[in-house]
């Protein structure tokens, strides 16, 4: 599989943003209102003792993979969630904390990840007509055609919740999910279509960024990219706001399954993973989490759902 592959997933070491003008680092999970002074809580992330340029094995995501290499990534790029301890871990163990398909290491808050109700709830054009009744929620975005309706819904394990999306009238629409009834799922509007009028173009880009800016009960962003074709400028143009406005952000590959298409040039998920975690290194001062799908394939699925848990689980605690 996948990671597998990569040809020694190596980072170099944190960039810091050419947008940012304060010194302080970019951070994955928004703080739980009113309580603002808590942004910075993944720089205290603790280090292990480990040398920071010592790579670590990922682990594979299928028994079909395990005549790959293992792929190594280094330890500065890996994500730490707060309040972990790795520094009593050898390359070995950490590798086992470390969720598939990903750089996000467990920590004590991954649990209650299993999906057991969703419901549509409503959709919304302002902010302030969301709900109100302060759960946390995820929102999940990406450029039209992405695979986002296919996640969500393979998140949920239903084969239509998210077309209450995808139709007329809603798609431009903030959707709201309530999952368990003890938090959201949201599903935004896709960007970069390229018909799309001028003036509709503009106008979701500010209700989306309004959103993302005012939103307190917002723990993460999911920015859902397609793996399976070079990086599209508008993807990179989107990672870099949500690093300059500091929008705790996690990217999602998308379409993970499709591999050595012709048509993109014959390059895997994994390479095309790696160029744009190359052109997007410079907007944040430390790597953000990124996790790897297929909606096919499922790929991914648990991982997510472990990893909104701890964000979840953490948000809910502080
Ligand atoms: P959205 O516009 O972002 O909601 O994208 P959709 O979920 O509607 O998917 C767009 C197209 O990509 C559809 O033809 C899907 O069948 C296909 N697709 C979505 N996810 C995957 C995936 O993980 N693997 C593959 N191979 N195709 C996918």
């Amino acid at each position: 599989m996948i990671l597998a592959q990569l040809p020694r997933f190596h980072f170099s070491v944190f960039a810091k943003s050419p947008f940012s003008l304060s010194s302080s680092h970019f951070n994955f999970i928004n703080p739980k209102p009113p309580v603002t002074a808590v942004r910075t809580l993944f720089q205290f992330a603790p280090k292990s003792s480990l040398a920071a340029v010592e790579p670590i094995p990922l682990p594979v995501s299928d028994a079909s993979d395990l005549d790959d290499a293992p792929v190594e990534i280094s330890l500065d790029k890996l994500f730490i969630p707060p309040e972990t301890d790795i520094s009593g871990d050898n390359p070995a163990s950490l590798t086992t904390r470390i969720l598939k398909g990903s750089n996000i290491v467990l920590s004590k808050y991954a649990r209650d990840a299993q999906v057991v109700q969703a419901d549509y709830v409503k959709s919304s054009v302002r902010t302030e007509d969301c709900p109100a009744d302060g759960l946390p929620e995820f929102a999940l975005v990406g450029r039209s055609n992405v695979g986002k309706s296919s996640l969500l819904n393979s998140l949920v394990r239903r084969k239509r919740l998210a077309l209450t999306s995808k139709k007329p009238g809603k798609t431009q629409c903030i959707n709201h999910f309530r999952i368990n009834d003890n938090w959201y799922l949201v599903d935004l509007p896709g960007y970069g279509f390229a018909s799309a009028p001028h003036e509709l173009k503009l106008d979701w880009n500010k209700f989306t960024k309004d959103y993302f800016l005012n939103r307190s009960t917002l723990v993460s962003v999911f920015l859902l990219v397609d793996a399976s074709i070079p990086p599209k400028q508008i993807d990179l143009d989107y990672a870099s706001w949500l690093g300059q406005n500091q929008v705790p952000m996690t990217m999602v590959f998308t379409k993970c399954d499709k591999r050595k298409k012709k048509k993109n040039g014959g390059k895997k998920p994994e390479e095309n993973i790696k160029e744009f975690q190359d052109l997007i290194q410079g907007f944040f001062e430390t790597t953000p989490p990124w996790i790897m799908t297929s909606s096919v394939t499922n790929q991914g699925r648990d991982e997510i759902l472990l990893h909104m848990a701890q964000l979840r689980n953490y948000w809910l605690k502080h």
